[in-house]
């Protein structure tokens, strides 16, 4: 059969991925779609792949993609003939010390939160379960009953030949040579087997995707890592249906396999492969047997399965698989092209994610929106910078060097660091920064008292850092602090169109006069939030947007997408300003210090902007708090930010002002009530249910993104309502996904914790569910309770902020 000369998408890669996609895009959106593959379906990774499929992860959304692989997997042979080999053995995961089985009641408690069922069980029940295990050193283990493992390859050519059947037609032995472009349009994907005119392209090249997308000028982050494991002949005694094992402080796993184990892992001194382009001729290979690197691994399996000692190696498999720089995959449409889509990236666990991504995936690419919240997983997370190879194979290296180990809350990575330093660097280490980094950014996230070393010490309670952050905090409250927040992404809107283009992309009314301030969500078709952000009208035709550090690829992609035409242009000015928030009851007193602009509140009220001179400077104040304090932001051109923070500096000594760090903020931010965007508000949540409706125009008639999908909510129940909660035992760590519980039924779980130091309490948000309805009196009367780590505690439910309830500090 020829490759046809149009299709309405093209589909690149057969492997799962682009299997499964292609499956989906044809059953479900009955999508003319054309797969090609280079080499044979499968020839990539995919063949070779061990097989587990496990689903929990730390975000719900992924766990529900996951999830439906599941679900697929085991129907897929019933509708296409061809079986799947998935077997539900349930998976164990070791524990063999404290720190290891916090996580573990920690993941309980997620599962209980995400609807899955785990359990924690005793050594002496492991050893039921797997005999061959020595247990010895065991606290205990996870057990997640519906986790199982499949044949990577069977479940490929299922969902190829469902593919098959739905209508879409997969060509081997074609490669993609490059593509015909029309600005960023893809309009002609180019083939060894002729030329194919289409209306969207989905990158699923596996390792290769870096270098498809290369071709379209797209980025995508990945790097190809050597990944090992063996094949084992025949053990007495083992199972058909032994559980899948993973033995993280072992670093090691494994899957029963004919009668014998594979048993492989992720060692902490990883082997990358090229950061060059992958050979094309790469169908079906692997690496030489490497057993000088794996012997680490069998080293570990032998004390823990003794029998290995004995078993004699089948097969030892050394194949490439893409990594990424933070261990989640890569979905999505990609920034730089208005119609190539991406799955790929999958962190060997692309077999496990392989049918929910290529369902969720078939979606996005049919209707232009994600059709639930995946920023975990995309590829709009990442930014320029990731286009150094260098960096993101140190990085990724990193990452998978930690696929196994305890997962600390806060913790840091800290390959390729800093990266991006803000002119306040090195001042910022004199006052004894301790940083993190953001999209490269490194941000002080706490400052270390005269006497404590400037460093994170990380741990399953309360960590290091705790009491120089509250301190921070009570400093905020009751003086004034300098927030260095230079990362935050910047843009501007400018043309005679601007004001009615953004104000149709914002859920909030931004036909305002020159100087106003706007706290605005942008919402998908669904109501859903997809980002939450501040507008600055700066004149008639010109504004000026702040957002998020880690949402400046994905804001502006929104933007740039959604914008109706005319005359607007839209611009990254990220790099042109620093930003320094000054914050606290004093932030008035050091400002009038500074500037000879009247800044009273009678002149400068809050959500305004203005112009005001500091040091020689001209600075875009904006009247806003994120820490629930009187204060301004200040915009500041980049190289001008040390003067004015010198000045601040000096000027507001009498006021005792400080440099303040990100820790600070998110308790500051928790005692306000202020949402966060990624975690509290995502694209599942509208923005009635998480409390924002006061910030959405329904009553101006005007339209805007998402307005249907609110108006066919109104006068209906909520059937969920983001709601703050305080835990008094000061001895929780409360750090999110943690289960809420209304008169003992589980409702629903924390979006975010942390600690309010004003308060003396832990605080945590989340949603409480009622399929009935979720009315103010629904709320106040329950009883409720968080289950943290595996453990039942009082709480008390707030619909008020708890700091501040009257708001009296903001309008000061
Ligand atoms: C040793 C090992 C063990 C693993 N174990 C597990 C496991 O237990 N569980 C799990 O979930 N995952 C596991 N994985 C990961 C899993 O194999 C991968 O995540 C998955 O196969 C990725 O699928 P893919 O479709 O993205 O990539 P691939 O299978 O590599 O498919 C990409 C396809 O694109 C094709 N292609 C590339 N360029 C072009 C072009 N220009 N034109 C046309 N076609 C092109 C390639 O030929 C290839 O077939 C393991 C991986 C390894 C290496």
């Amino acid at each position: 059969m020829a490759v046809p000369t149009h299709a309405q998408i093209v589909v690149i890669g057969g492997g799962i991925i682009g299997c499964s996609t292609a499956y989906h895009l044809a059953r479900d959106h009955k999508a003319d779609v054309v797969l090609i593959e280079q080499g044979k379906l499968t020839s990539g990774s995919t063949w070779h792949a061990a097989g587990l499929v496990g689903q929990l992860r730390s975000s719900a959304s992924i766990t529900r993609v996951l999830k439906y692989s599941v679900d697929l997997y085991k129907g897929l042979a019933a509708e296409t003939g061809l079986e799947t080999g998935w077997k539900m053995t349930g998976c164990l995961r070791l524990a063999t010390n404290e720190d290891r089985w916090t996580e573990y009641k920690r993941l309980a408690t997620t599962a209980k939160s995400f609807g899955m069922e785990m359990h924690l069980v005793s050594p002496d029940e492991v050893k039921r379960m797997w005999p061959l295990m020595d247990v010895s050193d065991l606290v205990g283990a996870s057990w997640l009953p519906t986790d199982g493992q499949a044949s990577p390859s069977d479940i490929t050519q299922s969902l190829a030949k469902g593919a098959r059947m739905h209508g879409a037609k997969l060509f081997e032995n074609v490669r993609v040579t490059g593509f015909e472009m029309d600005g960023d349009r893809i309009t002609v994907v180019k083939t060894s087997g002729g030329d194919i005119a289409c209306e969207k392209v989905v990158n699923c090249a596996g390792q290769w995707a870096r270098q498809v997308g290369a071709m379209a000028g797209i980025n995508v982050p990945l790097q190809p890592v050597k990944h090992q494991y063996i094949v084992t002949e025949k053990i007495a005694g083992l199972a058909s249906d032994a559980p899948t094992l993973r033995d993280p402080d072992r670093r090691t796993y494994f899957k029963e396999e004919v009668g014998g184990l594979v048993m492989g892992g992720y060692e902490p001194n990883p082997q990358p492969w090229t950061t060059g382009d992958v050979p094309n001729d790469w169908e079906f290979r692997l690496f030489d047997d490497d057993y000088d690197h794996f012997e680490q691994h069998l080293v570990q399996a032998i004390a823990r399965v003794p029998v290995l000692e004995t078993v004699g190696v089948k097969q030892m498999i050394n194949g490439p698989e893409s990594f990424t720089p933070d261990g989640n995959f890569i979905l999505g449409a990609a920034p730089e092209c208005s119609n190539m889509f991406v799955g790929a990236g999958f962190n060997a666990f692309g077999i496990a994610s392989g049918g929910g991504a290529g369902w969720v995936l078939a979606d996005w690419v049919m209707k232009g929106e994600a059709p639930l919240d995946l920023w975990a997983v995309d590829i709009r997370r990442f930014s320029e910078m990731h286009r150094d190879r260098d960096w993101v194979r140190d990085r990724t290296c990193e990452a998978y060097g930690k696929h196994y180990t305890i997962g600390f809350p806060h913790e840091e990575y800290t390959s390729g660091r800093p990266r991006i330093t803000s002119p306040l660097y090195e001042r910022l280490k004199g006052h004894r920064a301790v940083f993190g980094s953001k999209l490269g950014w490194e941000r002080p996230n706490w400052f270390a008292p005269e006497g404590q070393e400037a460093k994170d010490v990380y741990s399953m309670g309360r960590q290091n850092w705790f009491d120089a952050v509250g301190t921070e905090n009570r400093h905020c409250r009751e003086a004034v602090g300098i927030f260095d927040q230079s990362s935050f992404a910047k843009y501007e809107v400018t043309g005679k169109d601007a004001a009615a283009a953004l104000d149709f992309v914002c859920a909030n009314n931004l036909m305002k006069a020159p100087g106003a301030l706007t706290y605005t969500q942008l919402l998908n078709s669904r109501g859903g939030i997809e980002a939450d952000l501040t507008v600055a009208r700066l004149a008639e035709d010109r504004f000026y947007i702040v957002t998020g550090t880690g949402f400046r690829t994905h804001d502006l992609a929104w933007i740039k997408e959604h914008l109706p035409k005319g005359d607007v242009a839209v611009r990254d000015i990220t790099e042109a300003w620093g930003t320094l928030s000054l914050m606290g009851p004093k932030a008035r007193d050091v400002l009038a210090l500074v500037t000879g602009a009247d800044v009273s509140d009678a002149a400068f009220p809050f959500a305004t902007a203005r112009e005001i001179a500091i040091a020689g400077t001209t600075v875009r104040a904006l009247r806003v708090t994120y820490v629930g304090e009187l204060g301004w932001e200040l915009h500041v051109p980049l190289s001008a930010t040390g003067a004015v923070f010198d000045a601040l500096m000096a000027a507001g000594a009498g006021a005792q002002i400080r440099p303040l760090g990100y820790r600070a903020i998110e308790s500051l931010r928790l005692e306000k009530g202020y949402r966060a965007w990624s975690a509290d508000i995502t694209p599942n949540d509208t923005p009635f249910e998480a409390g924002l409706g006061w910030a959405v125009k329904m009553k101006s008639g005007r339209d805007f993104i998402g307005r249907a999908a609110l108006e066919a909510m109104a006068g209906k129940p909520l059937v969920k309502r983001l709601a703050g909660f305080t835990l008094a035992d000061p001895k929780v760590v409360l750090v999110g996904r943690e289960t809420i519980l209304r008169n003992g039924t589980p409702v629903g779980y924390l979006t975010s914790g942390g600690y309010g130091y004003t308060l003396g309490q832990s605080i945590g948000y989340g949603y409480v569910r009622n399929s009935d309805g979720v009315s103010d009196e629904f709320l106040a009367s329950g009883h409720y309770e968080l289950v943290v780590a595996s453990e039942t505690y009082a709480a008390r439910i707030g619909m008020k902020p708890f700091h501040d309830p009257d708001n009296r500090a903001v309008r000061a």
